[in-house]
């Protein structure tokens, strides 16, 4: 290649955003299949209660569940929250790569039926984004969207409202995310879940905090029977 052809080819092809290699056949959106498959998926055994990835399963639960009780029946992530799938949530949600919201979605409908599928649960409820905020798009709504519709089920977006704004929590202490969190949700119209029991979606699970603000509110705005969380990621 000459000078100008290597520019162009610069230019104009498009690469991964993780690591530069021209893009293929088998890209994810914005990302080539090599990284995409980096991308570590949670295998058994995980933490019966929040999700967490185990070395061994000697013990159902991490260590942290040993201390802590959750609001939320149990929670289960797709993959684990570190090197290319924390870039690519970052591309997803603040630098308008939503064509990776379709391959998240089909990571989260794998991770969902081969944990035992979604039996029970009769809608979905996304953790919202606190609205007046510039940025409209909700990332947990995209994964909720898509996991509704590959298991046929409803999903309510306007019913659970962030009342304020929030800081992301996995930039924060542990002291600091419960903190940052709390009283931080609302439920409208809590009689529509009436003994329902709840799929709670979100992006990322860091220590739960999250988690169990939300299904607190749901569970003590409503009849609810049960809220069960579902997060794209899971911090080790
Ligand atoms: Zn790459
Ligand atoms: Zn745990």
């Amino acid at each position: 290649m000459n000078f100008l052809e290597e520019l162009l080819d610069l230019v104009f092809v498009p690469r991964c955003l993780e690591c530069g290699a021209k893009l293929g056949e088998d890209r994810r959106a914005c990302l080539c299949g090599r990284c995409w498959a980096s991308i570590r998926l949670i295998k058994p055994p995980a933490c019966v209660s929040c999700g967490k990835q185990l070395m061994s399963d000697l013990e159902p639960l991490c260590g942290d569940c040993l201390e802590a009780t959750h609001i939320f029946t149990d929670n289960r992530s797709a993959a684990v929250y570190e090197g290319v799938m924390r870039n690519a949530i970052h591309l997803f949600k603040y630098k308008d790569k939503r064509k990776l919201g379709r391959y998240f979605g089909e990571m989260s409908v794998q991770a969902l039926l081969s944990t035992g599928g979604l039996s029970g649960i009769e809608c979905v409820i996304p953790v919202p984004i606190y609205r007046k905020k510039r940025r409209d798009f909700n990332q947990s709504e995209v994964l909720a969207r898509l996991i509704g519709e590959a298991f046929g089920l409803p999903v309510h977006s306007n019913l659970l409202v962030r009342t304020r704004d929030t800081r992301p929590q996995h930039e924060l202490s542990r002291g600091e995310r419960r903190q940052n969190v709390s009283g931080a949700f609302f439920l409208k119209n809590g009689q529509e879940l009436d003994s329902r029991s709840v799929l709670l979606v979100d992006d990322i699970f860091t220590t739960g905090a999250t988690a169990n603000e939300c299904a607190g509110a749901i569970l003590s705005g409503s009849g609810a029977k049960l809220v069960r969380v579902f997060t794209l990621a899971r911090g080790e």
